[in-house]
């Protein structure tokens, strides 16, 4: 099941809320203050590893070859 991001307008407190495939927000409170005045924030999937290398160098993929078929 997915998983959507609330953000309460009255305490601001961020929440993850686990949704039905039919969202329904009606049904979504602030698990901090009880409160309904909840938005729907934009999920974001941020990556960070610890420091080291970055990103590998783009590898040169096997060429298209061939004619028409
Ligand atoms: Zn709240």
């Amino acid at each position: 099941m997915p998983i959507y991001e609330y953000i309460c307008l009255k305490c601001n407190n961020r929440f993850a809320m686990l949704q039905s495939l039919h969202p329904e927000e009606k049904n979504t409170e602030c698990p901090n203050c009880s409160s309904r005045e909840v938005k729907k924030a934009l999920s974001s999937f941020s990556c960070s590893t610890g420091s080291g290398s970055g990103f590998s160098p783009s590898t040169p993929s096997h060429g298209f070859g061939g004619g028409g078929g």
